[in-house]
């Protein structure tokens, strides 16, 4: 049923890793399977059997071809480094070609103690599995890149948190775990050679146009290396500024949570805002609020600066000249990021020309959501109900609506500049502003029937409901309502 692997990171030399194979658990069960992410992964599912997925998804088995190993990193943890982080309870099996022929790595998440586990269980609860499960794959519908979930199995085992918990792993797919923290970790070593070889793996896996031929048209390597970095803060200023237009708070935007890929990677205390409010934070260790919304676009950055120091040696012999260099790549994101900021909220408002003052009337917009207290996600998605007149599907998510109602018309002179009809406006619209978002209640409700009474029908239809997050679904209209007063979120945990 596998597809054939690639091996590609174990092959890298010993000091990348450790090898090691999963921790066999009591009773696996298959509770959760992606089978479109499968087939498009190039499994053979005509030959899909459940108990057997069960033993492969669990880590009791090791599919032919894989060779399981706990990568090595490190981190910036709130600010503070830790030199040796790691895969403590994951295991990378290996990297397979999908149907597209682009390598993914296949992980599985919850696979037991390692030599990094630095005295935690190696394991993971249910609930965390579930919420990576159906926040990851609501982020990919929703447009955003991001590691996918292949797979969640119960382990028969309980691990213990606050309470014990039925223990899971998750299965999960990621164009690659190289992370800021896994050049770190080599860099804080003195292992310059061993970051050139991360560098030319990322170039491999993610920035293709960066290879050799290009050399040869006149790259220095130097510049290959600049390159990298600025291909990456690209994707970070992308990543971020779609965050941004989603109302989606990651919560843990720590160097070993930051992947070179580009995408969203560990979804720990993340959430999705519900009344807008910039200084908004969710996790509950994150007293000082470094993570909250609007400090992420400069987080991002923080972090390129991490990776920048890393690769300074290779950047220019010349310590001097390279520190010039990166701190230009650097500083280059925040055109990036505040270039690509804009392309969304643009889009958000049913704008595809420029336009000098789009990012004042955006701003004008928020500034009304958050005096209004208005839901982000259905102010911006019942917006195009208000592309002619003053709609109540809008003004009834606007506690207070005085800003919205002035705001409203100098939008709609905007949209006559557009030169189109109102239903391709719409349209736009209705494209990019989602109904249904995984909102925090309903992921809390799906996880407690999971873990406490064995259901799994409620992970079912939200997971449903979240695949098509831009289609009305009628009958499934509480979905996309904030939560009820008695059930609103306000602190997350990172649950691991
Ligand atoms: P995370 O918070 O998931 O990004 O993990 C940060 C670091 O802690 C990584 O090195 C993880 O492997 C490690 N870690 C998190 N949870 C566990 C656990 N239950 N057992 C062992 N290591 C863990
Ligand atoms: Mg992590």
């Amino acid at each position: 049923m596998f597809p054939e692997f690639t091996l590609r990171y174990a092959r890298l030399p010993e000091h990348f890793y450790i090898r090691f194979d999963p921790v066999p658990v009591p009773a696996p069960r298959l509770v959760a399977f992606n089978r479109p992410l499968a087939e498009s992964l190039g499994f053979d599912l005509d030959a899909f059997d459940e108990a057997r997925a069960a033993e492969w998804f669990s880590g009791n088995a090791v599919p032919k071809g894989a060779e399981p190993v706990a990568q090595a990193y490190a981190g910036h943890q709130f600010g503070h480094f830790n030199p040796r982080l790691g895969d403590g309870r994951a295991v990378l099996l290996g990297e397979v070609a999908g149907r597209d022929g682009h390598l993914r790595d296949i992980q599985l998440k919850g696979a037991g103690m390692t030599p990094f586990s630095r005295g935690a269980d190696g394991r993971a609860p249910l609930g965390p599995v579930l919420r990576e499960y159906l926040v990851s794959e609501a982020m990919h519908r929703l447009g955003v890149p991001t590691t996918r979930a292949l797979a969640a199995v119960t382990t028969g085992e309980r691990v213990f948190r606050h309470v014990p918990e039925p223990g899971a792993v998750l299965t999960r797919v990621a164009s690659s775990h190289l992370r800021v923290g896994t050049f770190q970790y080599f860099a804080a070593r003195g292992d310059h050679e061993a970051v050139r070889t991360l560098a030319d793996l990322a170039i491999e896996r993610h920035f293709s146009h960066l290879r050799e031929p290009q050399r040869q048209e006149g790259l220095a390597e130097g510049e290959r290396y600049l390159a990298l970095l600025e291909a990456v803060s690209a994707r970070q200023a992308a990543l971020v500024a779609k965050w941004m237009g989603l109302g989606f708070i990651h919560g843990v935007m720590n160097t070993d949570n930051c992947a070179i890929s580009g995408e969203t990677i560990d979804y720990g205390p993340c959430a999705f805002m519900e009344a807008y409010s910039p200084t908004m934070v969710f996790s509950s260790i994150d007293e000082q609020g470094r993570y909250a919304y609007r400090n992420q676009p400069w987080l991002a950055q923080w972090n390129l600066a991490r990776l920048a120091e890393t690769l300074l040696p290779l950047i220019d012999a010349e310590h001097e000249r390279a520190v010039e260099k990166a701190t230009a790549a650097v500083k280059h994101y925040e055109s990036l990021y505040e270039a690509e900021w804009l392309a969304v909220f643009r889009a958000k408002l049913g704008l595809a020309t420029e336009e000098a003052g789009d990012r004042e009337l955006s701003e004008a917009l928020l500034a009304a959501l958050e005096t209004g207290r208005a839901d982000f996600t259905l102010a911006f998605r019942h917006l195009a109900d208000a592309v002619e007149e003053d709609a109540p599907t809008l003004l009834e998510r606007f506690e207070h609506d005085g800003a919205l109602r002035e705001w409203l018309p100098r939008w709609r002179e905007r949209l006559a500049r557009e030169g189109v009809g109102i239903d391709t406006i719409v349209a736009r619209m209705n494209a990019v502003n989602p109904l249904y978002i995984p909102r925090n209640h309903q992921v809390e409700r799906a996880i407690a029937a999971a873990s406490e009474q064995d259901d799994f029908a409620p992970f079912e239809t939200l997971a449903e409901v979240l695949a098509e997050p831009f289609t009305e679904q009628p009958g499934r209209e509480a979905y996309a309502e904030p939560a009820p007063a008695t059930e609103k979120v306000f602190r997350t945990f990172c649950g691991t």
